[in-house]
């Protein structure tokens, strides 16, 4: 949409920001104006310019602004920052101008210019995205802008406005209007729509505070009233089928709902505290249709690496890392590449967290005679392609992995270990000789899960240079680099985060670390070796994700130590 100098002058005009000199609809430069008008009126489409608003252009030079295109997103942004006082309409000006000079969008040059912070911007497009919701019914919202946007320069709004739902402010409002039952059902249901692991419910002096564990992170959720909280402390008994008598002692139960047509088994434990009951509702997560290596957060070669091995006859294929960190989820998405008709794929687990169609899956018993190794050797008897072990906790089950991996079997399995190398260490104190592991094992990867930037709150900024210097990055190099962060909106809770992806480091085991291995070499020479024959450590692999914009500099630091 091409918009006339007028348009914008004449708003400005009546916030009172436009130029000292104002003219009359009688003034004499009414006439002239026509003349020196850049752009006639029937070249614009736009319905708001009428002959009385006209002399707003008569400037003696007239701007270039009339020529520039603004989009119709950017027109509202120029009005808005106008109203608020917080830009004057020079400064506008000026940024088309900077804009037109070094091809930038308006919202960039004014960032660029710094006409006004980076935050202050993204709160205003919030604002502006709520009252479109409000107001516009959805057809009618402007579309995108049609100019081609360089990406990485661009603070990323969030243009789903249907998504930004504030779950704390509506369970507030549930628990003043509605019936207890509905409350505790709603605050159910919302953990299950906000991705949550858990619910806790702790009894406090001045009632029970209620908290959601979203991607690993406890975030408060709603506070209920000491006359409330009783009841609905009682009401999750009930639903578990606990003896709601019973404070004095831990209880243990289970509450299925039905979420969006679908079965959630949730488990409830209870546990006494001075202030009363503090219940935690673990909602046990559905690992949905495996999406494929990318999307677990390789890269590119990272998933080439993986697919290679996987396609190997037998051998071991390890994922290390601590707990939660996303091994299981890559040791599935392995065992549903190979599944096939064609061969015995085996698994003993503990827990079992997805089903896969065709694969014989066994749960550990831990109570009974079924551990982790007395099922892995009874598994041997079955006839074995591929075994999956859950988790290789004690040297009887590393043991017999490694042997079985040796005889023929290709065998995955995680284990504790913070990275590649020292997860071969591990397995050398398990008692596992050297000659055993260099001949049986194809690859150890380790891995880690990162929060990922809320999409809804994003913005850029320019990079530090000591941040860079920290991330072991050359400052020349990156000398324009502009790096990505949340705000926090109600959509993540404040955080600036939402989801996570995983990050990798994939040690191969080839020629030359078969022959270290074989010597059992100390881990910090099999990191060196393993590093120059190219393998992306994990702190590499998150600086990637740093500069694709997928995560901050303060997670990844949370997360990876440096
Ligand atoms: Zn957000």
């Amino acid at each position: 949409m091409v918009i006339f100098a007028s348009h914008t002058l004449r708003r400005s005009r009546r916030a009172g920001l436009s130029s000292p000199r104002p003219l009359g609809p009688g003034d004499s430069h009414s006439e002239e104006a026509k003349d020196v008008d850049p752009l006639p009126a029937t070249a614009s489409n736009s319905p708001a310019t009428s002959t009385a608003d006209r002399p707003a252009v008569a400037d003696p030079a007239p701007s270039p602004i009339a020529t520039i295109t603004l989009t119709p997103d950017e027109e509202v942004l120029v009005q808005a920052l106008i109203k608020r006082g917080l830009v004057t309409f020079d400064q506008v000006h000026s940024a088309q101008q900077y804009g037109l000079e070094h091809q930038r969008d308006l919202r960039q040059s004014i960032l660029e210019l710094n006409l006004i912070s980076p935050e202050l911007l993204n709160e205003l497009a919030f604002e502006r995205l709520t009252a479109m919701a409000q107001d516009v019914p959805e057809k009618e919202v402007p579309a995108k802008p049609q100019a081609p946007v360089p990406v990485h320069t661009v603070p990323l709004l969030p243009n789903r406005t249907q998504h930004h739902r504030d779950v704390r402010k509506e369970l507030q409002e549930t628990t003043l209007t509605a019936p207890l039952p509905q409350v505790v059902g709603q605050v159910l249901e919302r953990a299950i729509d906000c991705r949550a692991t858990d619910i806790h419910f702790d009894s406090q002096e001045t009632g029970l505070r209620v908290r959601y564990r979203i991607d690993g992170q406890l975030q408060d959720i709603l506070f209920v009233e000491p006359s409330m909280a009783t009841a609905m402390l009682s009401r999750l008994k009930v639903m578990a089928s606990l003896n709601i008598v019973e404070r004095r002692h831990s209880q243990d139960g289970r509450i299925s709902i039905m979420h969006h047509n679908k079965p959630r088994d949730l488990r409830v434990a209870t546990f006494p505290t001075i202030y009363g009951e503090k219940i935690v509702i673990r909602i046990h997560e559905v690992l949905t249709a495996v999406a494929g290596f990318a999307h677990l957060g390789m890269s590119q070669e990272q998933a080439e690496v993986i697919d290679r091995l996987i396609a190997q006859p037998y051998g071991a294929v390890l994922v290390a890392g601590p707990v939660g960190a996303g091994k299981t989820s890559t040791l599935y998405n392995c065992l549903e590449r190979i599944n096939s008709p064609l061969r015995n794929v085996m698994t003993i687990e503990d827990p079992i967290e997805h089903r896969i169609p065709g694969v014989n899956q066994t749960q550990v018993n831990s109570q009974g005679d079924m551990g982790f190794s007395e099922g892995l050797r009874a598994m041997l008897r079955q006839d074995p392609d591929v075994v999956m072990i859950g988790e290789i906790r004690d040297e009887e089950t590393a043991r017999i992995g490694i042997r079985a991996a040796l005889t023929g079997v290709l065998v995955f399995s995680t284990l504790h270990g913070s990275d590649a190398p020292s997860t071969i260490s591990n397995l050398y104190n398990f008692g596992i000789p050297g000659y055993q592991l260099s001949s049986s094992l194809l690859a150890i990867a380790s891995q880690r899960l990162v929060r990922k930037i809320c999409p809804y709150c994003r913005v850029t900024f320019a990079a530090d240079e000591k941040v860079l210097l920290g991330l072991e990055l050359d400052p020349d190099e990156h000398r324009d680099l502009r790096l990505h962060r949340g705000l926090g909106c109600p959509a993540c809770f404040q955080t600036g985060y939402m989801g996570r992806t995983g990050i990798f480091e994939i040690m191969m085991v080839g020629e030359e670390l078969r022959d270290l291995i074989f010597q059992q070499i100390p881990k910090d020479v099999l990191r060196r070796v393993a590093v120059d024959l190219g393998m992306r450590t994990l702190k590499q692999s998150a600086v990637d994700k740093i500069l694709d914009g997928a995560t901050t500099v303060e997670e990844v630091y949370r997360v990876v130590s440096f």
